[in-house]
C-alpha cells in the first residue's frame, strides 16, 4: 500500500466510509492528522503476570484459551465465558454482550489478555478483556495502553487499531530540530518519539518521547515569537520624548501617590517611547491594582509632543468610564479638551464630528470599543495604542487598530489576567512584561467564604444587610439558562428565583453574553448608576468596570470557575471604602477542594494562577486568554526547567544565523505560529 502522510484514512485497510466519517467528526481526515492526534492518557497493561499470582486490578496475563461458549441469559443479554490457563493455574474470562468472541477465539494458541480482574457474581474473573495473539504486534494488550480522546461510536480500541498500520509512516518520519539540538539536549528522535508517544515500549520511553515533543512544543513557539519580535525591532516607530517636568505636573496633580511598582512600570514605558523601536510592553496587574493611570501618563506625554493615542476599551461602559476618568486626570495639564469617546451607539452625527476632530489632530486622546476598528477613521499623527483588558480582544482586531496610523506605532496592553511567569514566557515571548504586584495603600482584602449550600437561606439574610444598607450585590452564576448536562444553577434561574421569591423586595438585573450589546450596556449602566440593587450575570461582568458601591460578590458553584477568574471575579468588590465580600455557595455538600480553599487564604493573584496552572493544566488559564490554538499538548508548562531550555536554544538557533529556509519542517511549523503567536 502506498501511503503517505498526506494520504487520507479511508485507504488504510479496515477504514471504510462509515470510520472515516467518525474521525472526520474528531477532525481527523489524513495520515497526518491522526498520527498528530495523541493520547489524552495512558493505561498500564504492560506488566505480564501468571495466573497464579493475579491480583484484582488491571492485568495481564499470556495464556491459552482452554474452552469458550457463549450463550443468552436474558432477554437480550448475552455472555461469553472462557477458561485460560497459562500452566501456573487458570482463570475465567467474561465478555458482556459480545456474542461473537467464542468463535474469535482459537483454542491452544497463545494469547495477551488484558482486562480488569475483579468479582463477578462472587467468583472472580477477568472483565471483558482485550485478547491478542502473542504473536502479533499487541496494541490492545500487554503494554501501555493509549487511551484517545473519543467521539461518538468510536472507541480506542479502534483508533489504536487503525494508528498501528500508521507506524511504519511514523518510523520514516523526518527530524523536525537541528542536529546540534537534538544532540545538545539529548533528546529523543522525533520518529522514535511519535511511535512511542502512540505505542510507549516502557513508562521510560514514555518519559522520554514527552520530554522530546514538549520542548520542540515550547523551542517552536519561542522561536516564532522571537523571530516575531526580531522583526518588530527593525520597524520604525515615531519617538516621544520623555518631558520631565510635564511627567511631573502629572504626577503632582493625582489625588494619590502612585505606588513604587507604577512607578518602575511608568519609568519603563516612557524610556520605550523614547526609541523608534516600537514599544510592546503587556502590564499586568490585579484588578485594582492602578493600570489605568500609568497608561494615562503615557498618553500625556504622547499629547505634549503632539501625537494621537488611542485607547481601545472592551464595553461601551468601560470606556465611558476611562474618558470620564482621564479628562479628569488630563485636566491639570490641558488636555482634557483633546480627550474624544468614540462607541456604537453615538449619533451619526456626533461620530462624523469625532472622525474630522481625529483628521484635523484637535483630538489627541480617542477613547472608544470596537469603533475604533470598525469604523472608517483617519488619524492624523497616531503614535500609541493602548489596549485595555488586551485579553478580550483578538489578535487581529489589535492588529487592525496599529495598522490605523500606516506606520508602526508603540502598544501598551493592559491585563488583569495574572499570568504565571513559565506560562508567560511562552505565551507572550515577544513582549515586555511589567508587573503591578503592589495593591495601592488602605485596600482591604476582600473577605472570602465557601459557603455549604445548606447555609443558603443564612446567607441571603447576610446579603440583605448589605443590601438594606444601600450596598449593591453580584451574583455570578456558570450558565445561562438551565442545562441537561451541567446540575447548576443558571443565570436565568436564579433572576427568576430571586425575584419572585428570595428578594423580591429588591431591583433585580438579568445579564448574560446571548444578549444584545445594547442591552447589556443598559443593565450595566443602571447598576452602575445604583437603579438595581442587584446584578445576576454569567462571567460577561468580568470585565474591569468600577461599581465602588457593590460590596457582595455571590458566585454559584464556584467548582466550575478557574481560582485566577473567582479571583478576578471578586476583585470587582470592595472597590469603595466599603469591606468587600464574596461567597462561594457551593453545589453540593462535599468537603471544598484544596484548590478552592486558597481563595479563603490567599489574595495573591499569580499565586492563584499558578496553582490553577498546577492542578487544571494551561486550558484554565489559555480559556481566558484566547490562545487556545497555541500547540502545547505534551510540556508541561510548571517546567520552568524545560522552557527555558527550550527558550535558549531557541535564541541560539537565531544567534547562531541558522536559516529556517534549511528546515523546511520546522519553517512550515514555525509561519503557522507566527500567524496565531503575535499577541502584540
Ligand atoms: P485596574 O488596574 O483594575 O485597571 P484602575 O486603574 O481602574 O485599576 O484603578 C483602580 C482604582 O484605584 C481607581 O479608582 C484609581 O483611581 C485608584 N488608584 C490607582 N492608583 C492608585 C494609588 N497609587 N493609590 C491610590 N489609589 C489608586
Ligand atoms: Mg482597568
Amino acid at each position: 500500500m502506498a501511503m503517505d502522510l498526506t494520504s487520507s484514512l479511508d485507504v488504510i485497510k479496515g477504514v471504510g466510509s462509515t470510520l472515516a466519517g467518525k474521525f472526520a467528526a474528531l477532525g481527523l481526515k489524513t495520515a497526518e492528522d491522526l498520527i498528530d492526534f495523541y493520547p489524552r492518557r495512558y493505561e498500564d497493561y504492560s506488566e505480564v503476570t501468571t495466573i497464579a499470582n493475579l491480583r484484582p486490578g488491571p492485568v495481564t496475563i499470556e495464556a491459552k484459551i482452554i474452552q469458550a461458549s457463549g450463550r443468552y441469559v436474558r432477554r437480550g443479554m448475552h455472555i461469553t465465558e472462557a477458561i485460560a490457563s497459562d500452566g501456573t493455574a487458570s482463570v475465567r474470562l467474561v465478555w458482556f454482550n459480545q456474542p461473537y468472541r467464542a468463535s474469535g477465539l482459537k483454542a491452544g494458541a497463545s494469547y495477551y489478555i488484558s482486562g480488569n480482574y475483579e468479582l463477578s457474581r462472587q467468583r472472580f474473573a477477568i472483565m471483558n478483556p482485550s485478547a491478542e495473539l502473542a504473536s502479533d504486534f499487541p496494541v490492545n494488550t500487554a503494554r501501555i495502553l493509549p487511551i484517545y480522546k473519543l467521539t461518538k461510536g468510536l472507541t480506542s480500541k479502534q483508533i489504536r487499531k487503525i494508528t498501528k498500520e500508521l507506524v511504519p509512516l511514523m518510523r520514516w518520519l523526518p527530524e523536525m530540530l537541528p542536529d546540534w539540538i537534538i544532540k545538545g539536549q539529548k533528546l529523543m528522535p522525533l520518529a522514535e518519539a511519535i511511535e512511542m508517544i502512540h505505542f510507549p515500549s516502557s513508562s521510560k520511553k514514555l518519559g522520554e518521547a514527552r520530554q522530546r515533543l514538549g520542548f520542540e512544543e515550547v523551542f517552536n513557539l519561542s522561536l516564532a515569537s522571537q523571530l516575531v519580535k526580531k522583526e518588530l525591532a527593525k520597524e520604525l516607530a515615531p519617538i516621544i520624548k520623555f518631558d520631565e517636568k510635564l511627567a511631573k505636573r502629572f504626577v503632582a496633580n493625582l489625588p494619590f501617590k502612585l505606588t513604587s511598582d507604577q512607578r518602575k512600570t511608568a519609568w519603563r514605558i516612557l524610556q520605550d517611547l523614547e526609541k523608534t523601536q516600537p514599544m510592546n510592553r503587556l502590564v499586568e496587574g490585579d484588578v485594582g491594582s492602578g493600570k489605568t493611570v500609568v497608561a494615562a501618563m503615557a498618553a500625556a506625554l504622547a499629547m505634549k509632543q503632539g501625537f494621537q493615542t488611542a485607547l481601545m476599551a472592551p464595553t461601551e461602559i468601560l470606556a465611558k468610564q476611562h474618558a470620564e476618568t482621564l479628562t479628569k486626570s488630563l485636566a491639570p495639564l490641558d488636555f482634557d479638551k483633546k480627550v474624544s469617546l468614540l462607541v456604537g451607539s453615538m449619533k451619526p452625527n456626533q461620530k462624523k464630528e469625532t472622525h474630522k476632530r481625529l483628521a484635523t489632530g484637535d483630538c489627541q486622546l480617542i477613547i472608544g470599543t470596537h469603533a475604533l476598528i470598525s469604523e472608517d477613521i483617519d488619524f492624523k499623527k497616531l503614535a500609541l495604542v493602548i489596549i485595555d483588558e488586551q485579553h478580550r480582544f483578538g489578535v487581529d482586531q489589535r492588529q487592525k487598530l496599529q495598522k490605523k496610523a500606516g506606520h508602526a506605532v508603540h502598544t501598551l496592553s493592559l491585563t488583569a489576567t495574572p499570568i504565571p511567569r513559565s506560562l508567560a514566557l511562552v505565551v507572550y515571548g515577544e513582549l515586555d512584561v511589567s508587573i503591578l504586584a503592589e495593591k495601592p495603600p488602605g485596600r482591604q482584602p476582600v473577605i472570602t467564604e465557601i459557603i455549604s449550600p445548606n447555609s443558603r437561606q443564612q446567607l441571603y439574610e447576610k446579603a440583605k444587610e448589605e443590601l438594606n444598607s444601600g450596598r449593591q450585590m453580584f451574583v455570578v452564576c456558570p450558565l445561562i439558562s438551565e442545562s441537561e448536562v451541567l446540575d447548576a444553577n443558571s443565570a436565568e434561574k436564579i433572576y427568576e428565583q430571586f425575584s419572585k421569591k428570595d428578594f423580591k423586595n429588591y431591583k433585580i438585573g438579568l445579564l448574560h453574553g446571548q444578549m444584545k450589546a445594547v442591552d447589556k450596556e443598559k443593565i450595566m449602566t443602571d447598576f452602575v448608576a445604583g437603579e438595581l440593587d442587584i446584578l445576576v450575570s454569567t462571567t460577561v461582568i468580568e470585565v474591569g468596570v468600577d461599581v465602588p458601591n457593590a460590596s457582595v460578590m455571590l458566585i454559584e458553584a464556584p467548582e466550575r470557575f478557574g481560582l485566577a477568574q473567582i479571583h478576578q471575579l471578586r476583585g470587582r468588590v470592595g472597590r469603595g471604602s466599603e469591606q468587600g465580600y464574596c461567597y462561594l455557595l457551593m453545589s453540593d455538600s462535599k468537603a471544598p477542594s484544596r484548590r478552592l480553599r486558597a481563595l479563603e487564604s490567599s489574595s495573591d493573584g499569580f499565586k492563584l494562577a499558578e496553582l490553577d496552572l498546577e492542578i487544571r493544566g494551561p486550558g484554565a488559564l489559555y480559556g481566558q486568554m484566547q490562545s487556545g490554538q497555541l500547540d502545547l499538548r505534551v510540556a508541561n508548562l510548571t517546567d520552568i526547567k524545560l522552557i527555558t531550555s527550550a527558550r535558549n536554544a531557541a535564541s541560539e538557533f537565531i544567534n547562531r544565523n541558522e536559516r529556517l529556509a534549511d528546515y523546511p519542517a520546522l519553517n512550515s511549523k514555525i509561519k503557522k505560529l507566527q500567524a496565531i503567536t503575535s499577541l502584540n
